[in-house]
């Protein structure tokens, strides 16, 4: 799994991280943009990567079918704040 590193806009779409979080680095967050079972194209940083995976191991589902379910939650959150 390559991560894309030092990318200027990089911004994970589930924490909204855009800087590493490591005191050590001055760069931004490693990113990944991954393509979900409906076709959504979703940036995630390493760290929330590696909980999803972890997530989806535990409930043996898919892991592009959470990025959905875990997507389409995000945005209801988002339509009932504004
Ligand atoms: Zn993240």
């Amino acid at each position: 799994m390559s991560f894309t590193y030092n990318k200027k806009d990089a911004c994970c779409r589930w924490c909204n991280r855009t800087e590493n979080p490591h005191p050590d680095y001055n760069e931004t967050i490693p990113t990944k943009i991954f393509i979900s079972t409906k076709k959504r194209e979703i940036e995630l940083c390493l760290y929330c990567y590696e909980e999803e995976v972890k997530f989806s191991k535990r409930n043996t589902t898919n892991f592009n079918d959470v990025l959905d379910q875990r997507y389409e939650i995000l945005n209801s959150i988002q339509l009932q704040r504004s």
